[in-house]
C-alpha cells in the first residue's frame, strides 16, 4: 500500500470474522449457501429487563443472546457483562465459539451472551439480580442440552452460581450443566478457572518449540490481568519466564528484570485491576510494543491494528483474548516473520474444560484435577498441532488455518443434516 492511499481498517469484529469464514468455506470447496447459512447466528435474541437497584430505583438493562448453530450439538460460549457489549459483537463471539468448538473436536455450535452493563459501578446484591434477571430473560432459549452459557469478561463463578441457581428455580429441579465455570461445590470442574491460561501456555509452548525460542529466560508481556491473563502470568512466572510486562484496564507495568507476579496477584481485584496501586505505569499502547519474545493479548478486542503491528517486536503473539488482532495487523505481523496463533485456538482451553465440566454434570461423577489437566493437554496439542499443519501445508497464518479446521466440521453436519 503506497503511503498516501488512506488504509481504511475494519474494526467491525462480526463483519471481518464473516470475511474469514467466507475464505475458509471456499477454500475447503463449499460454495456460497454454506456461508449464507453460517454468516450469521440462526438466532439472536434481544432483552430487556428490569433490576431494582440499591436506592430503591429501577434500571432496565439491554442484554443479547446469540446461537449461532446447532448441526453439531447444542450451542455455547460465555456472558460478558460489559459497557461496550454490542450485538455485533455477541454475534462475532458466537461465530467464534463454533470454530473453536469445531477445532476441539468439541460436540457443540457457539453461542455468546452479554449484556450492556457495568458492574464495577453496582454492588454485590446489585450484579446478583442482574444476573438472575439476565437468566430470567433469556430462559426459554438456553438450557443444559439447547444452549450452555459459562463466565467471559466480568463475569465469573459467583455470577455463574446465582445464574446456575436461578435457571434450577425456574426448571424447579437442580441444573448443574445448565452453566459451565461454577465454583466446585456447585458441580464445577476442578481445573476451570485456569483453564483457558493453561491452554495459551501450551500454545506459548508449542509455538516456542517451532520457532526454537528457549521458554527459559524468555521475555513475556502480558495485556490484561484478569482471569486469562493473571493465571498465564503466573505460569510463565513458574515456567521460568520473564514477565516483563502486565496491564489492566487503567495501565501497564514494566521491568525489564521480570515483575513480582505472585505480589500483583494477591493485590489484584476481582476485576483484574491492580495498576492504580502504583505511580510508574506506562501505557497499554506502550506495553504492546515492548521489546520482548512472546506477546499475549488477554483483555478486549482491536488492541492490534494497522496503527501499532509494524511496532510489535514480539516473535510469538498467542492470541488470549478474542479478536484482539485486526485481520489487516494480522497479515503485517505474519509479513514480518512473528508467529502468531489467532483466538481461536489460543483461548480454546476454556471451552474445553467447560465441555469436560458439563460431561461431568451429566455423569454426576466428577474428575481429579490430574485428569482435567491430562485431558486439557491432549486436546490442546492435537488441536495446536492440526491447524500448524494445515498453515504449513496450504502456506496460508494461522488464523485462516484455524477456521479451515473449525468450519469444516460444522459443514459437514449441515450437509449430512440436509440443510444445505
Ligand atoms: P476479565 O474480566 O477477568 O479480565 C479482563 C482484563 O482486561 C482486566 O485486567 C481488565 O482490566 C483488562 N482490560 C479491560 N479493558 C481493557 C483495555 N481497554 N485495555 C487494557 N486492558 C483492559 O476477563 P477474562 O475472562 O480474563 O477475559 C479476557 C479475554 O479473554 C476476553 O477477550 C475473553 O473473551 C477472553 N477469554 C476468556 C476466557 C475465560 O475463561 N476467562 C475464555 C476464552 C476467552
Amino acid at each position: 500500500m503506497s503511503v498516501s492511499e488512506p488504509s481504511v481498517e475494519n474494526l467491525n469484529v462480526l463483519t471481518s470474522t464473516q470475511s474469514i469464514i467466507k475464505e475458509a468455506l471456499e477454500k475447503l470447496g463449499y460454495g456460497t449457501e454454506m456461508y449464507e447459512l453460517l454468516r450469521e447466528p440462526l438466532r439472536t435474541l434481544t432483552v430487556r429487563f428490569p433490576v431494582r437497584m440499591d436506592n430503591g430505583t429501577v434500571k432496565v438493562f439491554t442484554g443479547y443472546r446469540a446461537q449461532h448453530n446447532d448441526a453439531i450439538g447444542p450451542t455455547k460460549g460465555g456472558i460478558r457483562f460489559h459497557p461496550d457489549v454490542t450485538e455485533d459483537e455477541v454475534k462475532a463471539l458466537s461465530l467464534w465459539m463454533s470454530i473453536k468448538c469445531g477445532i476441539a473436536n468439541l460436540p457443540y455450535g457457539g453461542g455468546k451472551g452479554g449484556v450492556i452493563c457495568d458492574p464495577r459501578d453496582m454492588s454485590f446484591r446489585e450484579q446478583e439480580r442482574l444476573a438472575r434477571a439476565y437468566v430470567r430473560a433469556i430462559s426459554q432459549l438456553v438450557g443444559p442440552t439447547k444452549d450452555i452459557p459459562a463466565p467471559d469478561v466480568m463475569t465469573n463463578s459467583q455470577v455463574m452460581a446465582w445464574m446456575m441457581d436461578e435457571y434450577s428455580r425456574i426448571r424447579e429441579f437442580d441444573s448443574p450443566g445448565f452453566i459451565t465455570g461454577k465454583p466446585v461445590v456447585l458441580g464445577g470442574s476442578l481445573g476451570r478457572d485456569t483453564s483457558t491460561a493453561r491452554g495459551v501456555a501450551i500454545c506459548i509452548r508449542e509455538a516456542a518449540k517451532h520457532s526454537l525460542i528457549k521458554l527459559q529466560g524468555s521475555r513475556v508481556v502480558v495485556q490484561g490481568f484478569g482471569n486469562a491473563g493473571s493465571y498465564l502470568a503466573k505460569f510463565m512466572h513458574d515456567s521460568g519466564a520473564k514477565v516483563i510486562g502486565i496491564s489492566d484496564a487503567y495501565g501497564a507495568l514494566y521491568d525489564e528484570r521480570g515483575l513480582d507476579i505472585d505480589g500483583l496477584l494477591e493485590r489484584r481485584d476481582s476485576f483484574g485491576t491492580v495498576t492504580k496501586l502504583f505511580k510508574n505505569t506506562i501505557t497499554n499502547k506502550e506495553l504492546l510494543e515492548l521489546d520482548c519474545d512472546i506477546l499475549v493479548p488477554a483483555a478486549i478486542e482491536n488492541q492490534i491494528t494497522l496503527q501499532n503491528a509494524a511496532n510489535i517486536k514480539a516473535k510469538i503473539v498467542v492470541e488470549a483474548a478474542n479478536g484482539p488482532t485486526t485481520m489487516e495487523a494480522t497479515r503485517i505481523l505474519t509479513e514480518n516473520g512473528v508467529l502468531l496463533v489467532p483466538d481461536v485456538l489460543g483461548n480454546a482451553g476454556g471451552v474445553i474444560v467447560s465441555y469436560f465440566e458439563w460431561v461431568q454434570n451429566n455423569q454426576g461423577y466428577y474428575w481429579t484435577e490430574e485428569e482435567v489437566s491430562t485431558r486439557l493437554e491432549e486436546l490442546m496439542i492435537r488441536s495446536f498441532d492440526t491447524v500448524y499443519k494445515t498453515a504449513l501445508a496450504r502456506s496460508i497464518d494461522m488464523r485462516l488455518a484455524a477456521y479451515m479446521v473449525g468450519v469444516r466440521r460444522m459443514a459437514e453436519a449441515v450437509e449430512l443434516r440436509g440443510w444445505v
